[in-house]
């Protein structure tokens, strides 16, 4: 096993693999800008490397250093959290031709899932259903694309190839607005995304986004750890998340599970990933893979048992999977809330300091968080400054224990989404379960009509 990793992260991904290291007796190195000097878990890491200024371009996504300070602490490995350089597959190069151990997958699974066409593509020939829309890139020719338009059926949704956090798509109603949208969405996507490759798809209309989380090791063991519901979107971004996906038959989640799970076998994938897909009346459609941790990890922690992070590190270190796919069972429902410095009606970030902070806890809470009172929320990164995740045996306490949680919970100082989580916890429609990826946006749209 490693005896140094180096956490190429911040905020609380970073403390949540610092955890993972410490449990497994693994030292640790953290990179931070001059603006997170003073994060507890700056303190907390065995050692700290200050790698630039506050703008991440300058510090968490500035290669050279991050390289740098591993060389200089020498540490084995480094773990790329999430965003930042987590998918980015020059990166995890890089990292190897360095003569470090990237904790995530090969490069070129990178690479092939990076790029949602030919993640596509590597999936439909790999038996995993994907939303029906044109085999690939569109084409430059405007007769063309009219013509796949047309066999897909209205409405599509043309996506950047290289797209990401939600941006780069555009939903087309009519064959009239189609060729104007292409012609943005590649504007855009260059502009965005250095990549002017688009592609098209059937636009869902009230799908629910179902993922499945997998493992891997380096000698072809693939296990599925289930799926989670992350149907509540704002923006195409994740707010609440759930593990099991309420009311889907075990059969159909075995069934997409295992597809994944084979799926990773013939790529030769190794590390954690997720698959993405819409799910609309029983039928799964595959959208995209993250081959990273997720924000969302912990509510498949809490129904498996298992230490995703600490499995991404064993299997980077060339060690077997230590479960089977029948040593794993779901037992229980979690949720989690992901809880944002932001004004929680119109959005708009609350950086700033954080003048009181009362963690909530009790049976089944667990709180992922790197802030305190005191801290200064920096605002120059994401909003998001914590999770708050409770366990219950049953979907309905896992729901009573958030509730009590969420009363608990105090944040001043700053603005905080946990009004809107509040009353999403006693939402008829959630408890009910099942929702559509359009249905939170839908009732704050309705909420807004009321005030108005
Ligand atoms: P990103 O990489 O930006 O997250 P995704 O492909 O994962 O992009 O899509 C993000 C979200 O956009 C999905 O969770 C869903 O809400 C919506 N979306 C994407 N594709 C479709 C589609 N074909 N039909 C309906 N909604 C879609």
């Amino acid at each position: 096993m490693f005896e140094k990793i180096l956490i190429a992260n911040r905020g609380e991904i970073a403390l949540r693999i610092q955890r993972a290291c410490r449990e497994m007796g693994i030292r640790t190195v953290v990179v931070h800008s001059e603006v997170d000097t003073e994060a507890k878990y700056v303190k907390l890491a065995d050692e700290s490397v200050c790698i630039g200024p506050a703008p991440a371009a300058a510090s968490y996504l500035n290669v050279p250093a991050i390289i740098s300070a591993a060389e200089v602490t020498d540490a084995e490995a480094i773990h790329p959290g999430y965003g930042f350089l987590a998918e980015n597959a020059d990166f995890a190069e890089k990292v190897e031709r360095s003569g470090f151990v990237f904790i995530g997958p090969r490069p070129e699974n990178i690479r092939l899932m990076g790029d949602k066409v030919s993640a596509k593509q590597a999936m439909i020939k790999a038996g995993v259903p994907c939303v029906p829309g044109s085999e690939g890139a569109l084409p430059e020719d405007p007769k063309e694309i009219v013509r796949i338009a047309r066999k897909v059926g209205y409405p599509v949704i043309i996506k950047a190839s290289g797209g990401g956090g939600g941006r780069g798509m555009r939903v087309v109603h009519t064959e009239a607005a189609l060729l104007n949208a292409v012609n943005m969405t590649r504007t855009e996507a260059q502009a965005a995304f250095a990549n002017p490759v688009v592609y098209l798809e059937r636009y869902l209309e009230q799908p629910r986004h179902i993922e499945i989380q997998v493992l891997a090791d380096e000698h072809k063991n693939c296990v599925h750890l289930f799926e989670r519901d992350c149907s509540l979107q704002r923006r195409h971004q994740k707010v609440l998340e759930e593990a099991p996906a309420p009311e889907l038959p075990a059969k159909l989640r075995d069934k997409i599970g295992e597809r994944c799970a084979e799926a990773c076998r013939k790529m030769n994938y190794r590390g954690a990933g997720t698959f993405e897909f819409l799910y609309q009346e029983g039928e799964f459609f595959f959208i995209e893979m993250n081959t990273r941790i997720q924000v969302e990890h912990p509510v498949t922690e809490m129904i498996t048992g298992i230490d995703i992070v600490q499995e991404q590190i064993h299997v980077a270190a060339g060690h077997k999977l230590r479960f089977r796919q029948k040593d794993i069972e779901v037992r229980g429902h979690a949720i989690e809330c992901r809880i944002n410095a932001e004004d929680p009606y119109r959005f708009t970030p609350s950086p700033g300091k954080i003048t009181s902070y009362h963690p909530p806890g009790g049976p089944g809470i667990r709180v992922d968080s790197h802030v305190y009172q005191g801290y200064s929320v920096p605002p120059n990164y994401d909003s998001m400054v914590g999770k708050l995740i409770a366990y219950g045996a049953t979907r309905e306490q896992a729901i009573a224990r958030m509730r009590i949680a969420l009363s608990e919970m105090v944040i001043e100082g700053i603005l905080t989404n946990l009004p809107l989580h509040r009353d999403l916890l006693n939402d008829t429609r959630f408890l009910r379960g099942g929702v559509s990826i359009h249905y939170l946006e839908q009732k704050l749209a309705q909420e807004q009509k009321k005030k108005k």
